[in-house]
């Protein structure tokens, strides 16, 4: 069980400083409790009470890491019901299938067409992580061959699938530095698997015929010592994976059962015929608390839609998607081009950019920090007034790349053009178009 805020409060320093972000211990502890702080935020915690206390504020649903490296991949780590309560944290792992007796030309294939589906979305890489390698057989040569190529030659994770724990562990053996997921140990062979993820210190997928079963095999194996599992209820059927779902994931939050605490893995592939339904199935489990769902491929016009709709519940809803504040080149710009400004609101910054690009004018693009505000929330805010526009124009380094003094400003903030000319004397502030579709054609005007 976790510990209240009293207990956590008498475990910290009580000085008060908040550094950690927050006012008082006393408030630092309550949020701590409820999993709305991390304990990291506090650098003045003792090593003996950070021992006590990293268990207690562990994330209710265990954070388990398959893979190593640059691509290691994270799910669960979940401390919410849901996304407006505070936010969600490791997206769902997107993986597909490849059998074990795929031909080493036909698995390359496969492995370059899968990695060439990545989309370039508001400064992000959207790409799926994961290959799931199943067993076509008990033919362990053949699966260890299969699972050390996709391991040594693709950027994907690896999930292995096997019934024979002997051809787990050689597929294991041939891709252990790549940390991949152990799937799955059973009532059957739960010692036997639970000793093999022990030994490589690898993840371990735990597969049980309905939630209390489930419960069963993750105590006997924490029993062992294993901490990294991943959960499958064993449900094909939509109706009921969808109520196992909510059962694993409001145990470990509303009752504080461990034994769930774990994120879990989904097979829309073992539940429809065809692509387009994985698809849809898919769908719901991310929205519905998929750690991982398996589709039986990639296809672009499938999987780009769960990547945006991924992306898009996996954002902190209480923080605006930024970039970062500085001097942005479009088209190479020189001294003579025309400079723009606008906030760091991605979305802005990405409308605005393209549109500046679609016009083929060479322009400069002064992006300022407005906390991810939009031009007129930031304007109302007063984050995006005359004297910080004209103090952000002064300090960015702009006026050392151009020869002029001129710069565009948004429409929807024209009110502050005065109060801009008196922070830069000598400027010409020119107001652009309210919309920034109507950009390409106001720049083509200008450079006529
Ligand atoms: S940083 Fe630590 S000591 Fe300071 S207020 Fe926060 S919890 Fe208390």
């Amino acid at each position: 069980m976790g510990l209240t805020g009293i207990q956590i409060f008498k475990l910290l320093p009580k000085t008060n400083c908040g550094e950690c972000g927050i006012p008082t211990c006393l408030a630092f502890a309550m949020n701590l409790a409820s999993g709305k702080a991390e304990l990291d935020s506090c650098p003045y915690v003792s090593d003996e009470a950070r021992e006590q206390l990293s268990e207690a504020s562990a994330p209710p649903i265990r954070q388990v890491t398959i893979g190593a490296g640059e691509r290691a991949f994270r799910i669960g780590g979940e401390t919410v019901m849901f996304r407006h309560e505070k936010t969600f944290y490791n997206p769902t792992g997107l993986a597909a299938i490849i059998s074990s007796d795929i031909t080493p030309e036909d698995l390359d294939k496969k492995l370059k067409e899968w990695n060439a589906f990545q989309y370039e979305r508001v400064g992000l890489n959207l790409r799926p992580e994961l290959v799931a390698l199943k067993d076509a057989g008990g033919n362990g040569a053949g699966f260890a061959t299969a699972a050390k190529k996709i391991a040594e030659e693709s950027e994907f994770g690896l999930i292995l699938m096997s019934d024979h724990v002997e051809t787990i562990r050689a597929g294991a053996e041939a891709s252990a530095f790549k940390k991949p997921l152990l799937y799955a140990a059973t009532s059957g062979n739960v010692e036997e698997m639970g000793n093999l993820a022990k030994e490589r210190g690898l993840p371990l997928a735990v597969k049980a015929e309905g939630v209390e079963a489930l419960a069963s095999l993750t105590d006997q194996l924490a029993g062992m010592g294993l901490k990294d599992l991943v959960l499958d209820s064993g449900a094909r059927e939509i109706k009921q994976l969808f109520e196992d779902q909510v059962v694993i994931r409001r145990a470990p939050l509303k009752a504080g059962n461990r034994s769930l605490g774990f994120p879990t893995i989904t097979f829309p592939c073992e539940m429809a015929s065809n692509l387009d339904m994985e698809t849809l199935i898919a769908s719901m489990l991310i929205a519905k608390y998929a750690g991982i769902v398996v589709l039986s491929d990639f296809k672009g016009e499938n999987l780009f839609p769960l990547l945006l709709q991924r992306l898009n519940l996996f954002t902190d809803p209480q923080r605006p998607m930024t970039v970062t504040q500085g001097i942005y080149e479009i088209g190479a710009p020189d001294e003579n081009s025309p400079v723009c400004v606008t906030t760091n609101f991605s979305l802005t910054y990405f409308i605005v950019s393209g549109e500046i690009e679609a016009s083929r004018v060479p322009c400069w693009l002064l992006i300022m920090d407005t906390e991810g505000l939009s031009v007129m929330t930031s304007w109302a805010a007063g984050k995006f007034s005359g004297d910080a526009v004209g103090m952000f124009i002064k300090k960015c380094g702009i006026t050392d790349k151009i020869a002029h003094k001129s710069v565009i400003i948004p429409g929807y903030a024209a009110s502050i053009s005065g109060e801009m000319e008196e922070e830069l004397p000598g400027w010409d502030v020119v107001i652009g178009p309210r919309d920034a579709s109507l950009l390409p054609k106001f720049l083509k005007d200008r450079a006529k």
